[in-house]
C-alpha cells in the first residue's frame, strides 16, 4: 500500500463542491482502484488504472477532472473516449453529477446522435467532452471541436476500444492534443500487449495503478456452470430462468442473430425478453436501454459489444447463453452484475464442446466455477 493511499474521501484535498456532490451521490468512501488512482491523477501525474468493470473507474477520472478543469474557461480542457455511445452518454451522466457544483457540465458525442445538436452544444462551450473516438474524429476533421485547451485526456475501457478497432483514430485524436500540457489516463480492464505499446507511445513516465489478478473478479459474483446439450439449450435456459430468483438478468449471445433467435424463442414461451445489439438504431437501443433500466423488462438478451461497460444497477444474473469465445470477455460480462457491492450470480451455459473455453476462463480467473446440476421439470414445477 503506497503511503499516499487514502482512506475516505475527505482526506485528500477535494473541494467543498465534489464532496457535497460525492455525498449526494451515496459515495461514502473511495472504491479501492480510486484510492489508488485518485491521489496520483490529482498530481498530474500521467496515469495507468487497471480493475474489472464495475469497480468505480469512472470516477477514478471523473473527480480528479471536476477539480482541475476551470468551469469559467469556455474551452474544452478535457477530453473523455469511451468504446460505445451508451458508455459516453453514462460517463458524461457520472460526471455531471460529480461535478454538479462546480458547475461543470460535460458534453457526450457519439454517433447516431444528430451531428448538427452537437455542434451547436460544441459551439455553446462545454469544458469536457466525452466521446466515441469515431465522432470525436469527425468532429475534428470539421473543425466543430478544437484540442488546444485539453490538458487532460482519458482512455476508458481502452482494451473494448482497441477490440473494436479504433486504435488508428485514438492516435489520431491524441495527436491533436498538445503534449506539453497533456495528462493522460489510461483505464482497462486487462492489459494486452497493444494497450502497453499505446502508453509507451503516448503517456509520459506513467504510473501504474492496479486493483490486484486476484481481486479480478469480485467474490460478491457467484458463478456456475451448467453442462447442457446444443440442442435443448433454450429449455434449460428457461429452467434456469424458472428456479433462479431473478431481479433483472442480462442473457449473452455470440451473434446478432442469435440475440434475435433467442427473443424470439423466449417470448415464444411466454418471458418477457428484449434484444440489444449493433443492428438496432440508435433510438431503438436508447428505447431498450431505458426499459430496462426502469425496471420494465426483466430479461436483456445482447451482444457483447452491445453490452459493454453498461452500468445498471439491479441486474442480479448475467447469463452466459453462448460461452464467451474469448476468456477475457467472460470477465467484462460477469461485471455487469454485482455491481457497487449488489450481490450478483454469473451463469453459464456449457456444451460438452466447451469445456476447453470454460477452462480457459477458469485459468484466466484464478477462479473454479462450481458446476451445478440442471433443474428438473418437478424442481421448476413446485
Ligand atoms: P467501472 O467503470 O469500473 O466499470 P463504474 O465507474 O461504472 O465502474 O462504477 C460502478 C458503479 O459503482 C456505478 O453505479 C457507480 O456510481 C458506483 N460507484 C463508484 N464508486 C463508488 C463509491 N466510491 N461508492 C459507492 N458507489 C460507487
Ligand atoms: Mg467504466
Amino acid at each position: 500500500m503506497s503511503a499516499e493511499r487514502l482512506q475516505a474521501f475527505g482526506e485528500i484535498n477535494l473541494s467543498k463542491q465534489v464532496l457535497q456532490a460525492l455525498s449526494e451521490m451515496g459515495f461514502e468512501e473511495p472504491s479501492p482502484i480510486q484510492k489508488e488512482a485518485i491521489p496520483v491523477a490529482m498530481d498530474g501525474v500521467d496515469l495507468i488504472g487497471q480493475a474489472q468493470t464495475g469497480t468505480g473507474k469512472t470516477a477514478a477520472f471523473g473527480i480528479p477532472i471536476c477539480e482541475k478543469v476551470n468551469p469559467k474557461f469556455q474551452a474544452v480542457q478535457a477530453l473523455i473516449l469511451t468504446p460505445t455511445r451508451e458508455l459516453a452518454v453514462q460517463v458524461s451522466e457520472e460526471i455531471s453529477k460529480i461535478g454538479k457544483y462546480r458547475h461543470i457540465k460535460p458534453l457526450p458525442i457519439y454517433g447516431g446522435q444528430s451531428i448538427d445538436r452537437q455542434i451547436r452544444a460544441l459551439r455553446f462551450g462545454s469544458q469536457v467532452v466525452v466521446g466515441t473516438p469515431g465522432r470525436v474524429l469527425d468532429h475534428l476533421n470539421r473543425g466543430t471541436l478544437k484540442l488546444q485547451y485539453v490538458k487532460m485526456v482519458v482512455l476508458d475501457e481502452a482494451d473494448e476500444m482497441l477490440d473494436m478497432g479504433f486504435v488508428e483514430d485514438i492516435e489520431t485524436i491524441l495527436r491533436q492534443v498538445p503534449p506539453e500540457e497533456r495528462q493522460m489516463m489510461l483505464f482497462s480492464a486487462t492489459m494486452p500487449i497493444e494497450i502497453k505499446k499505446l502508453a509507451q507511445n503516448y503517456m509520459h513516465q506513467p504510473k501504474s495503478v492496479a486493483v490486484s489478478r486476484d481481486e479480478l473478479t469480485v467474490p460478491l459474483i457467484e458463478q456456475v456452470f451448467y453442462e447442457t446439450r446444443e440442442k435443448i439449450k433454450v429449455d434449460a435456459l428457461c429452467r434456469i430462468i424458472d428456479m433462479e430468483d431473478i431481479g433483472q438478468a442480462i442473457i449473452f449471445c455470440r451473434t446478432k442473430r442469435g440475440v434475435d433467435e433467442l427473443v424470439a424463442a423466449l417470448e415464444a414461451r411466454g418471458y418477457f425478453a428484449d434484444a440489444l445489439h449493433g443492428d438496432l438504431s440508435q433510438q431503438q437501443r436508447d428505447r431498450v436501454m431505458k426499459k430496462f433500466r426502469d425496471g420494465k423488462v426483466e430479461l436483456l438478451v445482447a451482444t457483447d459489444v452491445a453490452a459493454r461497460g453498461l452500468d445498471i444497477d439491479n441486474v442480479t444474473h448475467v447469463i452466459n447463453f453462448d460461452i464467451p469465445q474469448d476468456p477475457e470477455s467472460y470477465v467484462h460480462r460477469i461485471g455487469r452484475t454485482g455491481r457497487a457491492g449488489r450481490k450478483g450470480q454469473a451463469i453459464t451455459l456449457v456444451s460438452s464442446r466447451e469445456y476447453r473455453q470454460l477452462r480457459l476462463i477458469e485459468r484466466l480467473i484464478k477462479t473454479r466455477i462450481v458446476r451445478k446440476e440442471l433443474p428438473t421439470l418437478a424442481d421448476v414445477s413446485e
